[in-house]
């Protein structure tokens, strides 16, 4: 159906990717934009693997040279005071994420899509018919990708509901560079501790910053973080963050469809988004012509769902029980190769083959257990005919 009128709610990196995919595939697009521009303010890390990368370049065409602010081999884990280095297959970079933002507003432009900044949507109808601006337009299909905080789709009753975990970057000065008794080098430092909520910390350098993170749900977390940086803290970034999360919202009402971290497209354990946003882009661009737009959108963000549920158990496991990660690393026999990124089902099995059963059950015997239960629930979720799961286990309007 090309020529149809789109409406993207939200020029953040997924309602911008999208309308890229949508103007190519003949769609009329409008962006609407609460901001004064893309990419503000600032929440993103912007930590992803080369593999995103390259399904960020199939939708927008090669990145400048100057939107890679930073490149690393692996990244280093760390558990209750036990760090462990891994090669990361590909490697990873750090993306300049209002540049990456600013720029894929300048191609959706250069594709004839209309983005309205500092328009807010106030109100969206099944129908189609959105309020910005006090006056009402209608569009063919509406996409709601307001980000992680749940407004415009709570009334709606479409996509993530649950209340996000709040991610933050303080920025702070190089040396001493520290995130408790961790202090990253040449990676990035991720770390699982024991949080008043289910939650994770993160340190990297860039060239003249020490950037350490946390994302949770308790603000006590935060604020305890904070404390510990006093003296050294320079600035500070952050928004809603969904980590933890049940995947596989219901998606559409009507013509509105969610996209984005409004649909809970990010990965379970670390809350990255760009990878499976990019990903179900990718997958509509590729599947979308002569369909419906409202089938062909929901049937890319369900099979990624497929993929981030088969570890969304296993995630949320991890960020509760650091001690089992703790056991893991410890566990594990040095031959490991480089891991996979952004598909933890894939990271687990490459890590669960190279770790010494008996010593990983003997130092968290219940974690194990709970782990091995984890890994059959994610099998079977992921596997089985999603209706059917959703008829037993999940009921869903
Ligand atoms: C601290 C932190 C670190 C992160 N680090 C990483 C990382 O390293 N790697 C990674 O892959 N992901 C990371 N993420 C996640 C990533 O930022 C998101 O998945 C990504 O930005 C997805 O964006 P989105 O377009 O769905 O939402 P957003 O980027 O939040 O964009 C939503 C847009 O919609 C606009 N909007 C909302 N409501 C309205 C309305 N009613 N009318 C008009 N406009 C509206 C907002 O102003 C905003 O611009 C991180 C997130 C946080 C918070």
């Amino acid at each position: 159906m090309s020529e149809a009128r789109v409406a993207v709610i939200g020029a953040g990196f997924s309602g911008l990717l999208l309308s890229i995919a949508l103007a190519r595939l003949g769609f009329e697009v409008d962006v609407y934009e609460e901001h004064t521009g893309p990419g503000v303010p600032p929440h993103c890390t912007g930590i992803i693997s080369r593999n995103t990368l390259s399904l960020i370049e199939y939708i927008a065409g090669p990145l400048p040279g100057s939107l890679i602010a930073q490149k690393f081999d692996g990244v280093t884990i760390c558990s209750q005071g036990y760090c462990r280095a891994f090669k990361v297959l590909g490697g990873l970079i750090r993306l300049d994420r209002p540049g990456l933002d600013r720029h894929l507003a300048s191609i959706a432009a250069r594709l004839d899509v209309r983005i309205h900044l500092k328009t807010k949507v106030t109100s969206v109808a099944p129908d189609g018919k959105l309020k910005a601006s006090n006056s009402v337009k209608a569009y063919d299909y509406v996409i709601i990708a307001e980000g992680a905080r749940p407004r415009l789709r709570v009334e709606l009753g479409v996509g993530c509901l649950e209340e996000p975990a709040y991610g933050v970057n303080y920025i702070t000065t190089l040396n001493p560079c520290r995130l408790g008794r961790y202090e990253p080098r040449t990676t990035p430092l991720v770390a699982f501790e024991r949080l008043e909520s289910p939650g994770y910390l993160w340190a990297f350098r860039d060239d003249s910053h020490c950037i350490v993170g946390i994302a949770s749900h308790s603000t006590r977390d935060i604020r305890r973080l904070l404390n510990t940086l006093r003296g050294s803290l320079k600035g500070a970034y952050g928004g809603p963050i969904y980590i933890g999360h049940t995947v596989r919202p219901r998606l559409r009402r009507g013509r509105v469809t969610v996209f984005g971290d409004a649909a809970c497209l990010n990965k379970p354990l670390s809350g990255g988004g760009l990878y499976p946003q990019a990903l179900a882009v990718k997958r509509l661009l590729d599947s979308a012509r002569n369909r419906s737009l409202a089938r062909a959108l929901t049937d890319s963000v369900r099979s990624v769902h497929r993929t981030l549920e088969a570890s969304a158990h296993l995630s949320r496991l991890a960020l509760r029980r650091p001690k089992l990660v703790k056991c893991i690393l410890e566990s594990i026999k040095d031959r490991l190769g480089p891991i996979e990124y952004d598909n933890y089902r894939r990271t687990a099995s490459q890590v669960l083959s190279f770790t010494r059963k008996a010593s990983l059950f003997s130092c968290d015997t219940i974690g194990s257990v709970m782990g091995v239960i984890a890994l059959l629930r994610g099998a079977l979720e992921s596997t089985l005919n999603p209706s059917l799961v959703s008829h037993f286990i999940r009921p869903r309007g």
